[in-house]
């Protein structure tokens, strides 16, 4: 059911659009297995309806980055395969061996305080090594794999762990035709044939991001790990927007315009009069700020639809508003304001935020803030 719509401001979350991107992720990488990646609070858009929206439309696994994360599923009641990735020392590894979750192992130091933890809770830990194939960022470097997985299949052997999965992470898909690219798939076959030598018989190879999976077929193994494609939105632009793709953006973000006025000509505007009026105008108030994640680098730049037509931030974006000048035109107070969504109705997209802001369209939705309420539908 629709919830009633606040009176400030509100990020529409759409899980029939969400369902529609797992299905057609799903058919694009078919005879892989699909893990919906839901770390961040499903980058924004809220974990756990997201995580169940997207296991109804057929997910095979949930990817979280912390264990805290996994356990929150859990503690919610949702089952089946999940993995998370982020290992850090100290973390609640016992807690996650009992509630069935996969973590991941990049060193001999994780592979011992997670054995440590699998003698504690008395049952083997479900473990998936991770090869660093030329991310440069955790994972194991080739020189360390050997020791590593052997050690791995010695702890398999004494029954703490089972090594369920074998991974690696791409640097440059959403730069299709990158050198690297090529070269970490060739160095993930070689750490795959190096984990079998070992005597590794893993439930799942993966390798593939939203990019690979929608650009590199020979980086699907047996597994996809989708984020950001999942939520509609296209990390290749370059090569092709969400519809290209079958894609559906998941989240619209609109406000009430909260005061509507007209100025003179040479009116400053927002903090630090970056914005003059060039003549006399008409300016609304947009009720949402940096503390909402507005980025305050799209001062200036971020795009509006009101009223029907397309508006730009004038002057600073501030913590909690920032202000659209509307010419000759005007607008009521409490007129809906689209920041961005799927683009059909004519209002932005994250993805024009993203331009707009000089970042990743990842980062626009991700940063929504908790004082935002989500509306599902
Ligand atoms: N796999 C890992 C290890 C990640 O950290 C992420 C997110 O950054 C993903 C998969 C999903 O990436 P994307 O949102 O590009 O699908």
């Amino acid at each position: 059911a629709r919830s009633a719509t606040p009176s400030r401001a509100w990020a529409e979350i759409d899980l029939a659009a969400l369902r529609g991107n797992v299905r057609a992720l799903r058919e694009r990488a078919a005879g892989a297995a699909l893990m919906a990646v839901v770390k961040a609070d499903a980058y924004g858009h809220g974990l756990l309806p997201c995580a169940r929206a997207a296991r109804q439309a057929g997910a095979d696994w949930l990817g979280t980055a912390t264990p805290e994360e996994a356990l929150a599923l859990r503690a919610a009641g949702v089952g089946g395969p999940v993995l998370c990735w982020l290992w850090t020392p100290g973390g609640p590894w016992r807690e996650a061996i009992e509630a069935d979750v996969d973590v991941s192992v990049s060193g001999m130091w994780a592979l011992r305080e997670v054995t440590d933890a699998a003698r504690a809770a008395g049952r083997p830990a479900r473990v998936q090594l991770k090869s660093d194939t030329g991310l440069g960022r955790n994972g194991c470097q080739p020189a360390d794999w050997p020791e590593l997985t052997a050690a791995a299949r010695a702890a398999e052997t004494e029954g703490l762990i089972r090594v369920t999965g074998l991974w690696s992470h791409f640097a440059c898909a959403d730069e299709p035709g990158h050198p690297s690219v090529a070269a970490q798939l060739t160095a993930f076959h070689e750490a795959l044939a190096t984990a079998e030598a070992a005597g590794l018989r893993p439930e799942v190879r993966h390798m593939a991001n939203s990019p690979a999976t929608l650009t590199l077929p020979e980086a699907y193994f047996d597994l996809v790990r989708t984020g950001v494609a999942m939520y509609g939105i296209s990390p290749v632009p370059q090569v092709g927007g969400p519809a290209d793709f079958g894609l559906r953006p998941v989240m619209t973000l609109a406000a009430h315009l909260a005061h509507v006025k007209r100025v003179p000509g040479g009116h400053g505007v927002s903090y630090g009069h970056s914005y003059v009026t060039p003549g006399e105008t008409t300016l609304a108030l947009v009720p949402l700020g940096y503390a909402d994640g507005i980025p305050r680098h799209a001062s200036g730049a971020g795009p509006v639809l009101v009223a029907g037509k397309l508006r730009t931030v004038a002057g600073r974006v501030a913590m909690d508003q920032f202000v659209v000048d509307l010419g000759g035109d005007s607008a009521r107070v409490g007129e809906r304001a689209v920041l961005f969504g799927t683009g059909e109705h004519g209002e932005p997209t994250a993805e024009d935020w993203a331009r707009a802001a000089g970042t990743i369209a990842y980062e626009i939705v991700t940063r929504i803030g908790a004082r935002v309420p989500r509306l599902y539908r």
